[in-house]
């Protein structure tokens, strides 16, 4: 397949080169080729007015919860949780995430997110949508020391994941999810530890998200929740956070220290107010690779990380006083190299260069709220939606083309979808 003459490709390489008119091969799986006047066999597709960037990279986010989106919103983050999310969630299926999953899918795909980290339940769901698809997902096995809708406790859970872990593919890679500090005992987190060492494989975790977990952590632990993830020996370099927004100056060094990993999530703290804004530049400072995620559709309400990107940057500049902080150029890398970065999967994904997998995606430039282009990265950043996501390409297959999905039938994936939730509002299962 070549991409012919794309007006502008984002590398993402390591010297952030932006090349113009220049030809981009694909065979197989990879990338084979960049540069001008280059032949192919097989498909062309013309690329003058777009710009190929590497496929955004979702690395925190709750995908089924799509099914959730708009059902609870403008309430207090325990009310949310407690009284409309975790009722809604205890009466999930397979069935209901695996359509939640696919709508997802379609939202990731016509948005530009190749890659995506899901934590969630009932992965077989999670993992049939992503193969459909055509996506590339890591799946972190929720783990929760009390009953959910698919299991009874850890050690259950920790079965789930052995399972799954069975059924890893190219696309889809399970790895471990306990869910928090706060809803898992130091004894299932280090076996979570232990497991992910056997596996060699990811641990992703919530921590620091907010106030109250803050001082309910200095209460009971008399550490904050990342001085006591350290202090029982969980983190390490295969393990990274969601959120972290409450981290201390002494806890972002911490971070560094053991190449644990972050992912921000700046939309949904807003959304749920948690107060604390990540400590960003103090995170770069000390060298902790920093992510972007949606986090999941009820608290968002969505899964654009162009919108990630564009928020991270406004916030840490309005909260420092600094518009100087967190440029367009950090915001993309933020989405593509350091989200394959914290998934491990850098030498495969996150840039545009000779051999890497071909994880892209075409932007058409060529609409009123993208003209003119001064700097590529951006308009990227600060003036790019979803919707202006042309073609979207994985692992050298196209999923769509022209804004059209060609591995799922969209009309057959929303209806779906709302019968899921009626299904879910009814108690009808
Ligand atoms: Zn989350």
């Amino acid at each position: 397949m070549l991409l012919k003459n794309c007006a502008w490709v984002v590398t993402q390489n390591p010297y952030r080169d932006v090349l113009k008119g220049v030809d981009v091969l694909i065979e197989g799986e990879e990338i084979t080729g960049i540069g001008k006047g280059l032949k192919a066999q097989g498909d062309v597709i013309d690329c003058s007015g777009k710009a190929l960037l590497p496929g955004l990279i979702n690395a925190h986010t709750h995908l089924a919860m799509v099914l959730f989106r708009g059902y609870a919103d403008d309430l207090h983050l325990q009310d949310w949780l407690t009284k409309m999310i975790w009722p809604l969630e205890s009466r999930l299926k397979e069935r209901h995430v695996y359509h939640g999953s696919l709508l997802a899918m379609l939202e990731l795909i016509k948005g530009g997110v190749t890659t995506y980290c899901d934590m969630y339940f009932f992965g077989g769901g999670v993992r049939k949508a992503t193969l459909e698809s055509g996506v590339r997902g890591f799946f972190a096995q929720g783990i929760l020391d009390f009953q959910t809708a698919e299991f009874k406790d850890a050690d259950e859970a920790f079965r789930l994941f052995k399972s799954l872990a069975k059924k890893k593919t190219d696309l889809f890679t399970p790895i471990i999810g306990t869910h928090a500090p706060y809803t898992c005992s130091e004894d299932t987190l280090m076996k979570a530890k232990e497991l992910a060492a056997e596996y060699k494989t990811l641990i992703h975790i919530h921590a620091s998200e907010t106030r109250k977990e803050v001082y309910d952590s200095l209460r009971e632990k008399k550490m904050r929740p990342i001085e006591y993830l350290d202090d029982i020996g969980f983190l390490g370099g295969n393990v990274f956070i969601a959120h972290a927004g409450w981290a201390t100056k002494g806890e972002v060094s911490v971070l560094g220290r053991r190449e644990t990993k972050v992912v921000h999530c700046p939309v949904s703290n807003m959304k749920l107010a948690v107060g604390g804004v990540a400590p960003l530049p103090e995170m770069f400072r000390e060298n902790v690779v920093v992510a972007l995620g949606s986090d999941g559709a009820a608290s968002n309400n969505t899964l654009d990380i162009f919108q990630e990107m564009k928020v991270a940057s406004l916030l840490q500049k309005m909260h420092r006083w600094d518009a100087s902080l967190l440029p367009a150029q950090t915001a993309l890398d933020m989405a593509t190299i350091s989200g394959a970065e914290v998934l491990g999967i850098e030498s495969k994904v996150g840039s545009i260069e000779v051999g890497k997998k071909a994880d892209v995606v075409l932007i058409d430039m060529e609409k009123p709220h993208l003209a003119p282009v001064h700097n590529i990265v951006s308009t990227i950043v600060y003036s790019t939606r979803p919707g202006d996501v042309d073609t979207c390409i994985v692992n050298g297959k196209i999923l769509m083309r022209n804004r059209e999905v060609l591995t799922l039938e969209e009309e057959d994936v929303l209806k779906k979808a709302s019968e899921s939730v009626e299904s879910l509002l009814e108690r009808s299962f």
